[in-house]
């Protein structure tokens, strides 16, 4: 028997942690950042603390009381004996991978935890896209997906007699990533470098990349296929297990109105030939009907770029690299250059290592390289070979004030405090390309967009605007961002096409929009928070 148990990604968009058990084998699907949960008790100033390694994000119901299942070194004293009472607990001493969707966050982030012994499947675009995530980001102690330096308890004395965990001076261990439409022999010196780079001390644990043994049966009993899919991040795929119960989808993120909507076709009709016994699916915009396309999102941006008379900025996810590379075609054919930060162009440098057809910085015309304007004296080593390598890309304030007209910034609402450096003239436009705000905190971000906005003159296209304390796009600016998500009638048609015994609907907030479309055609199972669903 099968047994499916959903600890994450219920009810929820995101932090989906899905385990599947099949005698005594164990696959996570997932093992993602609950956003939405983290939300409730944190903010910047306000986070679990690394110190007290797993008691917080245990306590406060973001991991599973599984036993076991984590890194050795962030257990502290007395530990398990607080959760052997909680009814989802459980002693897992067994689990043979974690199959990962692509590098989001809320699906990758709490590997972070997981025994390093506990191999990560997936698409070497992910594992390079997570591993750039990590070296280019602050890296809190829940983020480290690639890597992490492992944490000594220390046994003070007098006032400083509390258990804390510190993880100062201990050598890096990097985690096994195992790929899976890739072997990793066949990867370029270039693309080895990179993996490995930042592991340069003798003391580091370092792992090279391996093969994921798809269908060998030789380190896995499950027969494991990887399907890329399209998604708003290159290297995305959903996944096949077959099970002694049969065939189990898992879809991971998915859409069909993207650049790579072939993928996304190709995995349904693939799949639906292996008559599943169930699709686990997502459901982040089953309520929303239609789906605005890249095409459509280049040519209203083009449109409204081409009556900007002086500085544009765009505000987009740059980890979205088609729309990175939309706003890099506008900026072509409005006669002006992209500028990137430093971080997105690491980002970009990264994913060109396995997809030659990424635009090299160094020898395309229209990208260039905002430095931040009060920089650290000491760099980090990521940043440092960025504005050495790309030395004659790099762009300041003083350019981009001069001459407004000549770009078009790629910053988020984060990247403002630019602003008072550049001062942008009339004229000067903010397009807005990124996704709607889904919390309270978000509405408290956009109100201050606004202000920042009205405050330096700045036309703003594409935001949404509060109104009965709905915050919509105005009509008439809609069309500036596509979503990474299938529309309502699309997760129908990929539903049907693949047509399972069993379909369960995750990373929703309105899973049950499934059974209420499917029911008489598909058995929709709706599990609970940690519940299991037996096949
Ligand atoms: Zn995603």
């Amino acid at each position: 028997m099968v047994r499916l148990t959903f600890y994450g990604g219920i009810n929820e968009i995101g932090g989906n942690k899905i385990l599947l058990e099949d005698g005594e084998w164990r696959l996570f699907l997932d093992f993602g950042f609950p956003y939405k949960r983290h939300k409730l008790f944190y903010e910047e100033y306000l986070k679990p603390r690394s110190g007290a390694g797993l008691l917080d994000p245990l306590t406060m119901g973001l991991l599973p009381p599984l036993e076991g299942l984590y890194r050795d070194d962030l257990v502290t004293p007395g530990l398990w004996q607080r959760f052997q009472d909680i009814p989802t607990y459980r002693r897992l001493d067994r689990v043979d991978g974690v199959l990962l969707s692509h590098a989001h966050l809320d699906h990758s982030g709490h590997i972070s935890f997981i025994k390093d012994s506990v191999p990560v499947y997936t698409t070497a675009v992910t594992a390079f896209i997570a591993k750039a995530i990590q070296d280019s980001g602050k890296s809190d102690f829940d983020q480290q997906v690639c890597y992490f330096s492992p944490t000594t308890r220390e046994r003070p004395t007098g006032w400083q007699q509390i258990a804390h965990l510190t993880s100062s001076n201990t050598p890096k261990e990097q985690r096994q990533f195992c790929l899976a439409d890739v072997t990793p022999e066949a990867l370029s010196p270039e693309a080895k470098e990179f993996w490995n780079w930042g592991f340069w001390e003798k003391t580091t644990r370092q792992r090279g990349l391996v093969s994921c043994p798809l269908s060998s049966h030789t380190q896995c009993s499950f027969d494991l296929r990887c399907f890329p899919v399209d998604h708003s991040i290159p290297g995305a795929c959903a996944w096949a297990i077959e099970t002694s119960s049969g065939w189990i989808i898992y879809s991971g993120d998915l859409r069909l109105h993207g650049k790579r909507a072939g993928l996304t076709r190709g995995f349904i009709e693939q799949v639906a030939k292996l008559h599943p016994k169930a699709l686990i699916i997502e459901g982040t915009n089953a309520q929303r009907e239609a789906n605005v396309s890249e095409q459509e999102v280049y040519e209203n941006g083009l449109k409204a770029v081409s009556g900007a008379k002086s500085l544009v900025i765009a505000d987009f996810s740059a980890r979205d690299v088609d729309r990175l590379l939309t706003f890099l075609q506008i900026a072509r054919d409005t006669g002006r250059k992209l500028a990137i930060l430093p971080r997105d162009a690491y980002l970009l440098k990264t994913v060109r290592l396995l997809e030659p057809e990424i635009p090299d910085i160094a020898h395309d015309d229209n990208i260039v390289i905002y430095q931040e304007t009060v920089a650290s004296r000491s760099p980090n080593i990521w940043l440092r070979n960025i504005y050495d390598e790309y030395d004659s890309k790099i762009v300041l304030a003083e350019d981009v004030s001069t001459a407004q007209d000549q770009f078009i910034l790629c910053f988020s609402f984060f990247d403002l405090n630019e602003l008072p450096s550049m001062r942008p003239r009339a004229g000067s436009l903010y397009v807005y390309s990124s996704s709607e705000p889904h919390d309270e905190e978000q509405e408290i971000d956009f109100r201050r967009l606004h202000e920042w906005l009205k405050h330096f003159g700045l036309r703003g296209i594409g935001l949404p605007v509060e109104s009965d304390g709905e915050w919509q796009i105005p009509d008439g600016e809609k069309g500036l961002h596509a979503s990474g998500h299938a529309s309502g009638s699309d997760l129908l048609e990929i539903a049907r096409q693949i047509n399972p015994e069993v379909l369960i609907p995750v990373h929703s907030e309105h899973p049950d929009f499934y059974s209420e479309h499917l029911s008489g055609e598909v058995n929709v199972i709706l599990p609970d928070v940690g519940g299991t669903i037996e096949l």
